[in-house]
């Protein structure tokens, strides 16, 4: 088995299911009986492998867990509740008071809130820096760093930087790297391949099966010696290169309790089995709306890595297989041509997700980044004249006609 999409359906060899089903059933239960007290006690102590509490773990949701494992090649996966819920359990999981994180202000805008709003008043540091430049990286990067974290394609920047570039300075200095790969997911970018350590991954994206729900993933690539690391030397010496990850599901995860339902995880499951068509539609999708806007009058500028005029598209063409990702942005004049715009549109959506089935809109700055300043969106690269659109694949002639009409409608070519 070698390729993506028949990795994706047939999944690792799992016990045969005794009724011959070939879709495993919702395990949609909380508590598991065990024979004896004795193996009770073995599996709370972590010495004998039992589902016990679907909190912890669960069989629907190990399933989705080992599809995902053989997709990246990884060495272990916890499934969470949402991207959201991945990011912080990771950040907990390697970070403490008074230590620091590197990444960049080209952030999803909830994972910037989360580092500013919830996880520093906790103590946690967080020097931001150009992670495009390997040099200002290695700067940052002291004694106190716990990982280098980063998206795979910034949005709404669409800027990709040098994986492997940030890897080598990250290990260099004894670091890990995060990677937030919901743009592109194993499908399109194999993070192992490029030195990342721990991806994290909104699965409420693509893989979720088209917006049906919320879920989170958090990937081991099996890379990190783990007992380099003092919060998890103890657990690398009992657990190997498994350490991260049990560590994670015997108290960070355990404790905050960020689980996926076993529906989720089901309906997760479906999702994947499809993932590698839906993607290449969206990603061609996006490709031929962000060259006709590139050539429309009315668009002052487009960002997307597919696009040779994106500063990123060198980087983006070494490290992705098959596409440039679902997502791109572009600048209209200004937040009243933005707004005039997307209330134009009859079959583009108005909706703030990506990677959903359907195309859908938004304007980032009074959305997602509206309950930061000016000063502060202009660090982070949201101007009020970007709008941001996600494509879904439908049959892209249709979504041309429906932003071409109300392009038209926005007045006079400049
Ligand atoms: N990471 C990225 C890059 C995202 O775009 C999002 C959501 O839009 C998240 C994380 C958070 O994911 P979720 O909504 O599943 O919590």
């Amino acid at each position: 088995m070698k390729g993506f999409s028949t990795k994706a359906v047939h999944g690792p060899a799992s016990a045969k299911d005794p009724h011959g089903t070939l879709r495993g059933p919702v395990y949609d239960n909380v508590a598991f009986e065990f024979d004896c007290a004795k193996d009770m006690q073995l599996s709370f102590e972590g010495r004998k492998l039992a589902h016990s509490y679907s909190r912890i773990s669960n069989p629907t949701v190990s399933e989705y867990e080992e599809r995902i494992r053989f997709l990246a090649d990884a060495a272990g996966v916890v499934a969470v509740s949402s991207g959201m819920a991945a990011i912080a359990n990771v950040f907990l999981a390697l970070a403490e008071s008074g230590a620091e994180i590197v990444t960049t202000r080209y952030l999803f805008g909830n994972t910037y809130s989360l580092i500013e709003n919830t996880l520093k008043p906790w103590g946690l540091k967080v020097v931001y820096v150009d992670l495009t430049d390997p040099k200002k990286l290695a700067a940052a990067i002291n004694e106190r760093t716990r990982a280098v974290f980063l998206e795979i394609i910034t949005n709404p920047q669409m800027q990709v930087a040098d994986v492997d570039a940030v890897a080598r300075v990250a290990h260099e200095r004894g670091v890990p790297v995060v990677l937030d790969g919901t743009m592109t997911t194993p499908c399109l970018f194999k993070s192992k391949d490029f030195g990342v350590d721990v991806e994290v991954i909104s699965s409420t994206k693509y893989i979720s099966g088209g917006a049906t729900s919320v879920g989170g993933l958090i990937i081991d690539n099996g890379l990190f010696p783990w007992a380099q690391r003092p919060n998890l030397k103890s657990w690398a010496e009992k657990y190997g290169p498994m350490a991260f990850l049990v560590r994670l599901r015997r108290e960070v995860y355990r404790n905050l309790g960020g689980c996926l339902s076993p529906h989720n995880a089901w309906l997760h499951t479906l999702g994947l089995e499809s993932l590698d068509l839906r993607v290449q539609k969206s990603c061609d999708n996006a490709l031929a709306l962000a060259r006709h806007l590139e050539k429309h009058p009315k668009v002052r500028a487009v960002n997307y890595p597919g696009l040779e005029s994106s500063p990123s598209h060198a980087t983006a063409k070494k490290q992705f297989s098959r596409g440039f990702g679902g997502v791109l942005t572009f600048q209209l004049a200004d937040k009243a041509e933005g707004f005039a715009f997307m209330d134009g549109l009859k079959l583009i959506r108005r909706a703030t997700n990506i990677h959903d089935n359907k195309t859908l809109v938004l304007h980032p700055a009074s959305t997602i980044f509206c309950e930061y300043s000016a000063a502060e969106k202009e660090k982070m690269g949201v101007p009020e004249s970007l709008v941001r659109l996600s494509a879904g694949i439908e049959d892209v002639d249709d979504l041309i006609e429906d932003m071409d009409s109300s392009l038209r409608a926005l007045g006079g070519p400049r």
